[in-house]
């Protein structure tokens, strides 16, 4: 093979690609495409860094399924150093695999050949392209040419600029900095959120796992503002939310946040359809509360009080009390711990769909780590901190649990 011309034939490609004027996420998609093919790849990745977030987020993908947008700590693993230091990394079938990260062990085929390398201009690094070869070993010729069309990649995207990705990719909806919550109590304080740092993005499925008094209800009651941080800075789509006042705090609830409990806290003088109803009206943006009964299939008991309902039809009316006002973030604390086996399992996919139908975020609180696979990303506590943050490829459908 002439290298020479293999180099020239697919530079041309890219940058005939990189002209024709389509969004930054496509270009980046097409032009992933064209360098696998050339190379012979059997999947790729565009890994691009976050500012804001201190991650690198997947915007392209290729010969995978449901890997963009997925997101790693910058600076680990394989792709996270090459971000960092502009350097590529050659990794073929024999060699030494254990720095990468857990994150791109999940994204498999660990037999393959591997290479990243880095979309660098004059300026800096603004990510890395990760290639993998299921049958052959990369060639430093096959280094070269990555490299260099990375190059032309880089700069079509350094003029065009981060900015111009789609937005759920590069701003989190709401970012925690150190925060910390100490509580009372007689003479001596409890630490129970010890300098705690997340962002959280629009429409990813969050689970927050772990023991009982590890922090996660302080952690959930932070985000859905019902609570002040001691210590750290909370900021809502950039602006700083630290110490709201009490109507902020209520307005916020109001109109971003939906609420499910292990308690359903239905009002019990009103039927299923009122209770959402009643949300409904004070909504800014309310959806139809007959649509949102229907969501949780219990259109039939649109007229029952909630005494004359189980504990799982009355969890999916508080879901649809929830999904009703159209909320970003919906917050789930333990929904299924009060529920059987079964009815848990069907509240969970209930939700889950409603959530997905709806485009909101959801992040669930729980201590079943069953549950944790239906996640996008799965956040471990202990003692009031983060202890594991893990990025899940392919997450699960709630019908496939077992527990
Ligand atoms: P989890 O939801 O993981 O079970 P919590 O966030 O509820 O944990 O609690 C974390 C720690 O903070 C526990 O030690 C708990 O006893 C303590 N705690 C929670 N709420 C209060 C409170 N209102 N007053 C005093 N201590 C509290
Ligand atoms: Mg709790």
């Amino acid at each position: 093979m002439d290298y020479d011309f293999l180099f020239v034939q697919t530079a041309w490609k890219i940058m005939d690609e990189l002209h024709r004027g389509s969004s930054t996420a496509e270009g980046l998609s097409a032009c992933l495409n064209i360098l696998c093919e050339a190379l012979s790849c059997n999947q790729g990745l565009v890994w691009i860094s976050d500012a804001v977030s201190d991650q690198l987020f997947s915007v392209a993908e290729y010969g995978l399924a449901n890997h963009v947008g997925l997101r790693i700590e910058k600076g680990k693993g394989a792709a996270g150093s090459v971000s960092m230091t502009g350097k590529s990394i050659l990794l073929n079938s024999r060699e030494d695999r254990d720095f990468l990260s857990e994150t791109e062990r999940d994204i498999g085929l660990l037999e393959n050949a591997r290479l990243w390398v880095p979309l660098r201009t004059g300026y800096g690094v603004l990510g890395c392209v990760q290639l993998g070869r299921q049958d052959q070993d990369f060639a430093p010729d096959d280094r070269r040419i990555a490299e260099r069309c990375s190059s032309i990649i880089a700069l079509d995207l350094e003029e065009k600029g981060i900015d111009s990705l789609p937005e759920m990719f590069r701003r989190p909806l709401l970012s925690l900095r150190n925060v910390t919550r100490e509580y009372e109590n007689g003479d001596r304080a409890i630490r129970a959120l010890n300098r705690v740092s997340l962002d959280v993005y629009e429409k990813e499925l969050l689970v927050i796992l772990g023991e009982s008094g590890s922090g996660k209800s302080t952690l959930l009651n932070l985000i859905g503002c019902m609570d002040r941080p001691t210590e750290g800075q909370i900021l809502v789509d950039g602006e700083d939310f630290s110490a709201p006042t009490e109507e902020e705090m209520t307005e916020y609830r109001r109109s971003t946040i939906g609420f499910v409990f292990q308690a359903y806290n239905l009002m019990p003088t009103l039927t299923a359809l009122e209770n959402i109803r009643f949300i409904g009206e004070i909504s800014d943006n309310p959806m139809d509360a007959e649509e949102a009964l229907s969501l949780v299939g219990l259109s039939e008991r649109a007229n029952h009080f909630p005494s004359a309902l189980s504990g799982g039809q009355q969890q999916r009316v508080a879901i649809a009390r929830a999904i009703v006002k159209s909320p970003r973030l919906i917050l789930a604390d333990e929904p299924v711990a009060a529920l059987d086996y079964e009815t848990g399992k069907e509240v969970l996919q209930v939700l889950q769909a409603a959530v997905k139908e709806s485009g909101a975020t959801l992040i669930i609180v729980t201590h079943n780590s069953e549950i944790a696979k239906i996640a996008n990303r799965v956040i471990r506590m202990k003692d009031g901190k983060i202890i594991d943050v893990h990025i899940n490829p392919n997450p699960l459908s709630a019908a496939e649990l077992s527990w």
